[in-house]
């Protein structure tokens, strides 16, 4: 097992042995790494790689981690740096490998319903791709420019969960290259497989901790007919969420189903000016909707409001064009841009189940009042993800005190029959808090797991949970 210090530092030598690998372009040294510090998470510790490298193919990437993993030098995967965890940090320092050049959709086989894509292929190139040919890559983890490597390493889920489930669920295959340079693959276009260890599922949301993934097997759907969205206000959050069993008990199944309140919605109409009608309600349901026809929609739509206005909600908001349409996704899809103007002092992915959201933001939120900070908050109602935005106007909590407050967030998450990480991964940022949800021993056979692929621990050390930790 490496500690810290035993890492070595990448020499001229590396560097010429790189360049030789991936040609002088692409190996990035100096200011041209600091892009590569840190991820899209709000409060980041960044950390700047010794060197950049860009390959362009599996054989180099297998060439880059033999040499690594005889040099004892960390290794940090990147996709999009898109992560909201802090996942691409180089907390060790070393070479940071962009997948940012692995961008080929390689085959989009419309008899089998498989895309198979390099990993640097971004979700909107692979919308385009298989959409053009009428298929459905249906999963929308709000971020387009993230990569389908990033995606399937940290099992990205979304606003599309409900219907479709999570980045794991759409993985069929994969190429990976282990940290001593040999290539393996794992499942294959079929559905069924009963053949051994299922590795796939393993590398899915590993996070750049055991392998580089080089290629991936995507399982594609038809093109659904139509796509439409409600938002419905109501008095309460709780009121709100309290619908959502109910609908789900009718027989009906959202794409997905999205909780927000006033707060945030106004956030967003004070800096871009963009607004939801009714909005002056404390808290709304969006819920998006597929259905084969016009009667359909309208039929469900129906069954929808009536459930609601039963548990409180007042009125109903169809947008009846594209653009209203669109309008209500990019309110949504600013929370996280917005959030950035408040003095956030860090964020939580938390997962419990859904009957528990209101009950988790309510305590959490009691807990915050302690503190001087307050929870804005927004997240996926259907599937009890929660995003808890901590922030302090005052800018007077300490370091200790926010651990202690998140401690305290995590605990409660916990005891309801929740996670830690709903979507964003443990990364950097939650891997702290790992041990609140996870007993020992288990943590232990994750260790074993992680050295039986990674024996020297290059693979971006410091992450989900330290190899020499308690
Ligand atoms: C505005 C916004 C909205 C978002 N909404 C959502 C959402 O709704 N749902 C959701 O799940 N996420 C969301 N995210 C988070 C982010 O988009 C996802 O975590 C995404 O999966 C990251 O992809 P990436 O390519 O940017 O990966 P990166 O950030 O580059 O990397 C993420 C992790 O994957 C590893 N990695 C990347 N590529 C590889 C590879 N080829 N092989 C091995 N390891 C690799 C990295 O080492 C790192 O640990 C959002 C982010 C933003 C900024």
């Amino acid at each position: 097992v490496k500690t810290r210090s035993e890492y070595r530092k990448v020499t001229p030598e590396i560097i010429s042995s790189l360049v030789e690998i991936v040609g002088e372009k692409d190996v990035l040294t100096g200011d041209k790494c600091f892009n590569y510090s840190k991820d899209e998470e709000i409060v980041a510790e960044t950390h700047v790689p010794e060197v950049v490298v860009r390959p362009k193919d599996t054989a180099s990437v297998a060439r880059i981690l033999k040499l690594a993993d005889e040099g004892c030098i960390p290794v940090v995967p990147r996709g999009g740096g898109t992560g909201l965890s802090g996942g691409v940090v180089p907390v060790h320092g070393g070479i940071v490998i962009s997948l940012e050049k692995m961008n080929k959709i390689l085959e989009v086989d419309d008899d089998n319903f498989v895309a198979t894509v390099q990993p640097g292929v971004t979700l909107a190139e692979l919308y385009e791709a298989v959409e053009s040919r009428g298929l459905y890559y249906p999963l929308f983890p709000g971020e387009t420019n993230a990569t389908l490597g990033g995606n399937v390493s940290t099992n990205a889920g979304g606003m599309r969960a409900i219907k479709y489930g999570v980045t794991r669920n759409f993985v069929l295959g994969l190429e990976v290259v282990l940290p001593g340079g040999d290539i393996i693959r794992t499942g294959g276009k079929y559905v069924k497989c009963s053949t051994g260890y299922e590795l796939t599922q393993l590398l899915a949301g590993s996070e750049g901790t055991l392998a580089i993934i080089t290629e991936i097997m995507l399982r594609l759907v038809p093109l659904p007919g139509k796509r439409e969205v409600l938002c419905i206000p109501f008095p309460n959050l709780s009121d709100a969420i309290n619908a959502v069993p109910a609908i789900l008990k009718d027989g009906i199944i959202p794409v997905g189903i999205e909780w927000m309140e006033k707060s945030l919605i106004d956030l967003v109409k004070r800096f871009t000016g963009k607004e939801v009608p009714l909005r002056d309600y404390e808290a709304f349901l969006m819920i998006i909707l597929e259905a084969g026809s016009e009667e359909e929609f309208l039929s469900i739509s129906g069954r929808i409001e009536e459930t609601c206005r039963k548990r409180g909600a007042t009125d109903i908001f169809i947008p009846g064009t594209e653009r209203a349409k669109r309008n209500l996704f990019e309110v949504r899809e600013q929370f996280h841009t917005m959030l950035t103007h408040c003095n956030v002092i860090g964020t939580a992915d938390i997962v419990v189940p859904r009957s528990c959201i209101v009950q988790l933001l309510e305590k959490s939120r009691e807990k915050a009042a302690d503190y001087d900070v307050i929870i804005l908050a927004f997240g996926h109602a259907g599937d009890g993800n929660l995003h808890l935005y901590l922030v302090n106007e005052e800018g007077n909590i300490s370091q200790e005190q926010t651990k202690e407050l998140f401690k305290k967030i995590y605990e409660l998450g916990v005891s309801l029959g929740g996670t830690i990480s709903g979507e964003h991964g443990l990364g950097l940022s939650k891997k702290g808090y790992f041990p609140l949800a996870a007993d020992k021993e288990k943590i232990d056979l994750l260790r074993r797991v992680k050295l039986a692929f990674d024996p020297n621990g290059i693979m971006n050390p410091g992450k989900i949970f330290d190899l020499d930790g308690d």
